[in-house]
């Protein structure tokens, strides 16, 4: 049974669930054998790097789940200088990382211009792909910095089940997400979405439903990734995600979505000591080191004990080595022709 869905071409909802609810270990191997020679079909042995710069933790918004909202007054609030954000990228630059990710809460004392302006001088000095992630923002201010450089734009959808997406995101639309995202897209940037998964409430129903969004949004990167209790946040008490149902979710994700960059997040690393390892053997081909200066990182709880490395290539190389994989040498743009 298993063995004639995996395969199939494209999987129905009914097939993803059943691999998502496979327990028998010889069902739960064939399902990560399968992953990753699609995996290597598509990506081959080359693991992309992403270099995250989280430069301001301040948030207006209030999503259940995380430590940044607005309403936890708890934390220490920071916004990098553009000095400190350039130096941090020069950094990323001369450890020979490709891409740099620009995140933040949606934090809008940094208005569209001056985002412009970072993107300006980012793109001026390095010759370095600019992913952003900066949540929800005007769309106009979206088309300016496409124009201004930047190729890519990481905006999750968290969660398919539209219910669910209210509840998480005080009565917000999963609607107008996608319509963010759709716009996006239509811009010229290359996209990611994604989930987290554990999260309350979430059934095995919605991580299919989630897989096959970014199916239909036809992203280019997919992140799935544990949910990790947050103090001072109304989902404190919750359970964290299991590893085990997060490297599945990964593997199948794989196997649907085929050539998109999916990510052995920071989350999973943080969850599991070797989760990076094992992501990349379930079907991820991405991994996103952190380069936030130590000064403002630990600020920066979107939850807790988030895995750090003070000098992070060291041990990415042996993450590497450990999985059989090499340092891709390009800046690792979308899979897809666009
Ligand atoms: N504000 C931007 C970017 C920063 S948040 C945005 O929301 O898009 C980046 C990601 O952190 C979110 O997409 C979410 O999936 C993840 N996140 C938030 N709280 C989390 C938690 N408790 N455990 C794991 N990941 C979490
Ligand atoms: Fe803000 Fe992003 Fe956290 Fe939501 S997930 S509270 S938008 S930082």
């Amino acid at each position: 049974m298993i063995q004639k869905i995996l395969n199939r071409k494209i999987l129905s909802k009914e097939e993803i669930i059943t691999l998502l609810r496979a327990q028998d270990r010889n069902d739960i191997q064939a399902i990560y054998t399968k992953a990753d020679q699609v995996r290597k079909k598509y990506c081959g042995d080359e693991v992309h790097l992403r270099g995250i710069i989280e430069f301001s933790n301040y948030c207006e918004q209030n999503c259940l789940y995380c430590g940044l909202r607005k309403f936890n007054t708890s934390l220490t609030r920071y916004r990098m200088t553009e000095e400190e954000i350039l130096q941090t990228a020069r950094t990323i630059y001369e450890a020979g990382i490709k891409t740099i990710v620009l995140q933040s809460g949606e934090d809008f004392d940094f208005s569209g211009e001056d985002i412009t302006q970072i993107i300006k001088s980012i793109k001026k000095e390095f010759d370095i792909a600019i992913t952003l992630s900066l949540g929800e923002r005007d769309f106009a201010e979206y088309k300016i910095w496409r124009e201004a450089g930047a190729d890519r734009y990481l905006l999750k959808h968290e969660t398919a089940n539209p219910k669910l997406y209210s509840t998480y995101h005080l009565g917000q639309k999963l609607y107008d997400r996608v319509e963010h995202l759709h716009y996006l897209k239509s811009l010229g940037y290359q996209i990611g979405s994604g989930n987290l998964i554990g999260l309350p409430n979430q059934s095995i129903e919605d991580i299919a439903d989630d897989i096959i969004l970014c199916r239909d949004l036809d992203v280019d990167m997919a992140s799935f990734s544990p949910f990790i209790p947050s103090p001072m946040t109304p989902y404190q008490n919750q359970e964290q995600a299991d590893v085990d149902y997060v490297l599945k979710v990964i593997a199948v994700a794989r196997i649907v979505l085929k050539n998109v960059h999916i990510p052995a997040t920071t989350a999973l690393a943080t969850i599991d000591s070797n989760g990076r390892e094992k992501g990349l053997m379930a079907g991820a081909n991405v991994i996103m080191p952190n380069f936030t200066p130590s000064t403002y990182r630990n600020h920066y709880a979107i939850y807790p004990n988030k895995k750090v490395v003070e000098n992070p290539m060291p041990s990415l190389l042996n993450t590497l080595f450990i999985a059989g994989r090499k340092i891709a040498e390009g800046q690792g743009h979308s899979l897809k022709n666009i």
